[in-house]
């Protein structure tokens, strides 16, 4: 998608990017995740051996490739990253996990969707650190254990509940992440304002903060929208006012709702009386992927209250008829 708020990657936020922390220190918020990570790393270390297996799940631009590569830096191993949809063949990965280092780390993004008989691959490789290779064919095939060096496997997935059983039992931690808070969000603004070289008042942070969604890369995303607008209208310098103006005129809403979110309430509430409603007619009546629908949209909206999920489909809530000033069907108006 092409929305502003999209919490899925775009060329600003790739790799390199100079807004990502490198350290655990450096990582604001999810406090329960990164205290485990902390011991899990250090005990490693203290035995001279790669980590666990660690497996992160949790909506899209929360911070699950960073960690990713904090842990990787932590050990002092080079990363290597991937995902699933792009391990094709059951070779390419037996090629990727024997081009390791001892210790290294494999980052597979987007993991619930590799194929299974990539999947096969990695579960000797994970329990055993070996591979199974087939050699030859016909009735003279015949498969070899090949020794792989000791690695750590990170996955990454926006749905948990996608990942087959044994992939997910094989992983030794997992971490679920967690929206940001206002507060966290702003921390991160201004910590991204100040590599930027864009001043930031207090205000100004919060105010992009409430309106990121939870999401750490729809704040920095926001941010960096914000200064164009600070740079050419004010003095180069974010404020509260300069930061409502612009995100007003980007059609980001006090509670950084956007017109897909608000078209998704609305239509629930115009079009299906509220609710409940299926997904798959949500998705037909909105012109979005269902998946959009369950991996973006939905999260958000889910944590903060606006929707339900019920067993006969999504429903909308008392917050959200108060969000767009209405009332539900069956109610009188003042
Ligand atoms: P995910 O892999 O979950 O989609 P990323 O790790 O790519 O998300 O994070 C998206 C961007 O958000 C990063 O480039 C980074 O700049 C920023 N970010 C994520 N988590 C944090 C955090 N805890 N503190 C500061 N910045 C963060």
């Amino acid at each position: 998608t092409d929305r502003l708020i999209s919490a899925e990657l775009s060329d600003e936020d790739n790799i390199d990017n100079p807004l990502r922390p490198r350290t655990l220190n450096e990582y604001i918020g999810q406090e329960k995740a990164k205290e485990n990570l902390e011991v899990f790393i250090q005990a490693a270390l203290n035995r001279s051996e790669a980590l666990d297996h660690v497996l992160f799940y949790g909506p899209p631009g929360l911070g699950k490739t960073t960690l990713a590569n904090i842990i990787a830096s932590e050990m002092g191993v080079s990363i290597k990253s991937t995902s699933g949809p792009v391990i094709e063949k059951a070779g390419d990965l037996a090629a990727i996990l024997t081009n390791l280092e001892e210790g290294d780390v494999l980052f597979i993004d987007e993991i619930h969707r590799l194929s299974p008989v990539v999947e096969e691959i990695l579960y000797p490789a994970m329990e055993d650190y070996q591979i199974d290779i087939m050699i030859g064919q016909g009735p003279s095939a015949r498969t070899i254990k090949l020794d792989i060096p000791r690695f750590t496997l990170v996955g990454a997935t926006t749905r948990a509940g996608l990942l087959s059983s044994p992939l997910r039992d094989r992983f030794g931690v997992i971490c679920r992440l967690q929206f940001y808070t206002h507060a966290q969000l702003a921390v991160i603004v201004k910590r991204s304002a100040s590599i930027l070289g864009v001043p930031i008042d207090e205000k100004g942070a919060l105010e992009i903060a409430r309106r990121s969604r939870g999401t750490p890369r729809i704040a920095n995303r926001l941010l960096r929208r914000v200064r164009d607008f600070a740079q050419v209208q004010n003095d180069g310098s974010i404020n509260c006012d300069i930061a409502d103006t612009a995100l007003t005129r980007l059609e980001v809403d006090k509670i950084g709702f956007d017109h897909m979110d608000c078209l998704m309430l609305q239509t629930i509430m115009d079009k299906f009386s509220g609710g409940p409603v299926g997904l798959d007619t949500l998705a037909a009546a909105i012109g979005e992927e269902k998946d959009t629908i369950e991996e973006v949209i939905e999260p958000f909206l889910l944590q903060q209250g606006y929707i339900n999920r019920t067993p006969r489909g999504r429903m909308v809530t008392e917050l959200a008829y108060r969000h767009f000033h209405r009332r539900p069907q069956g109610k009188q108006a003042d």
